[in-house]
């Protein structure tokens, strides 16, 4: 995007075709759109059954349009259909889900004759979304779920990449909500550091790298503007001796490459015993087998191209230097497909070391690494000096599994299956993955503050 431009044009990563255009959101415009979102703000937050039944439509009218959005959303970003139609339908539960979360005036214990105490909750104002390209209608309903069911108005901000799939969402749940409610800027990086330092935002969640997390957690401390944030993540895979080597492989293989491993909290690197290094990378390769690599829009494919050229260079470049160090590429390295997007074919590198980039740093690509360890405490006291925090998964006897769990820092830990996420559950990370939390009821209360209002009779 040159300074100059005024408008965001969207490529399918797979042909490099051009799917659409949209204008970029100029400073008037986007000043018109937060004081929009600040009027309906006042009605809005009044009457809690009324918001909650306008999600339900919401979910259901997302729901009805799903066949349309799908294949917007794999063009686009470059997913498969199926995953794209999954992405629809995780987006509407999430509406329906706090569609039925509730909360109460708190009465404290402190009351006495002639005085009464309450502490209520309370919505912020508007919030400002900003979210990435990777799941970029689920993300964005993580926010504007919790953030409207509170009683706060919303402008949105999605990544410029993907402007066309999210317009079209809040389009079509703007059929629903009454005018203002939801509002959508289009743009980069200044565009949403104009929509940040927006004096009626009262509230910032951003989705996406722990490097743009840092310097909008900077911009919003000029204003006080209080931020909730959902970064990056290396999610490290654990294997233990008496794991069920088969099922815990073809698990990991399936959600490491799902999204083409564009996922925050795809498992990112596996940690295997020694001996079973061999028997593990067997099973892995085996499952790899069965996710054929092209466009997202062709039947059968299961693993899409990367996103962009960015994020393909940086990948290659990891897996290039994890091989110089004296990593194995067990399956895959090359590009799966003829075609002239941003592929790079599902890939297993074993005998890496722990220090490598492809280890130590958030690859968000399809590259697995496997590293070996003799002790288990070797591979926690790794992970202890790791500055992400964000999930994990264990993978062995309930028994053995659960201590070591017990000492992994991260906001997600699983045993025995890996990126369980589930809309009624509190997600989020912890150390450089983040804080705060989104989804089940602590999603909402990020949304709201209390406020004490004590009467004297
Ligand atoms: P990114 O941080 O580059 O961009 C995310 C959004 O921020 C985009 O809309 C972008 O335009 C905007 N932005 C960039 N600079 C900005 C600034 N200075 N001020 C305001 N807005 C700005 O992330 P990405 O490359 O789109 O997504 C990939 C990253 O997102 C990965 O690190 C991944 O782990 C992370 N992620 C985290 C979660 C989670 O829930 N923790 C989920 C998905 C992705």
């Amino acid at each position: 995007m040159s300074a100059a431009a005024t408008e965001l044009i969207s490529v399918n990563p797979s042909t490099l075709e051009e799917v659409g255009r949209t204008p970029i959101t100029d400073a008037d415009a986007l000043h018109r759109r937060v004081e929009e979102a600040h009027a309906a703000f006042a009605d809005w937050r009044t009457d809690r059954a009324r918001r909650q039944g306008l999600l339900a439509a919401c979910s259901v009218e997302l729901m009805r349009k799903l066949p349309q959005i799908a294949p917007l959303l794999s063009q686009e970003q470059g997913k498969t259909v199926e995953d794209a139609g999954n992405e629809v339908w995780i987006s509407a539960r999430c509406l329906a889900h706090h569609a039925r979360v509730a909360w109460d005036d708190e009465t404290p214990g402190v009351e006495a004759a002639g005085r009464s105490v309450v502490i209520q909750h309370r919505p912020l104002g508007v919030v400002a979304a900003i979210v990435p390209w990777n799941f970029p209608v689920f993300l964005m309903m993580a926010k504007i779920a919790p953030a409207l069911a509170a009683g706060n108005t919303v402008v949105v901000k999605p990544a410029e990449s993907v402007a066309l799939v999210v317009g079209k969402v809040v389009e079509i749940l703007n059929t629903v909500l009454p005018g203002g409610v939801l509002q959508i800027v289009q743009g980069g990086p200044e565009v949403g550091q104009a929509l940040i330092g927006h004096r009626r935002v009262r509230k910032v969640s951003f989705t996406g790298s722990t490097k743009v997390g840092t310097a909008i957690m900077r911009q919003a401390a000029e204003t006080i503007t209080p931020v909730t944030l959902e970064l990056g993540g290396n999610d490290p895979a654990i294997v233990l001796a008496d794991a069920d080597l088969a099922a815990c492989a073809t698990t990991l293989a399936r959600n490491a490459f799902f999204n083409s491993g564009q996922m925050c909290i795809a498992p990112k690197r596996a940690y295997v015993p020694e001996h079973l290094v061999d028997a593990f990378c067997e099973a892995f390769s085996a499952e790899m087998a069965n996710l054929p690599v092209g466009d997202g829009l062709a039947p059968g494919t299961k693993v899409g191209p990367l996103h962009n050229r960015a994020q393909l260079d940086l990948v290659t470049e990891l897996l290039e230097k994890a091989v110089a160090g004296g990593g194995r590429v067990v399956t895959g390295g090359g590009r799966g497909t003829d075609l002239p997007g941003y592929f790079l074919e599902p890939t297993l590198v074993r005998d890496v070391d722990d220090a490598a980039d492809l280890v130590a740093l958030e690859q968000f690509g399809p590259v697995f690494p496997v590293v070996a360890y003799q002790d288990v405490e070797d591979v926690l006291a790794t992970l202890d000096e790791q500055e992400f925090g964000l999930g994990a998964s264990v993978w062995g006897s309930t028994e053995a599994a659960e201590p070591v769990a017990q000492r992994i820092e991260a906001g997600s830990v699983w045993i025995n299956q890996h990126n369980a996420l589930e809309v009624e559950l509190p997600f989020g990370g912890l150390k450089s993955s983040g804080f705060g939390r989104e989804g089940g009821e602590e999603g909402v209360q990020d949304f709201l503050a209390s406020r004490v209002v004590s009467t004297k009779r």
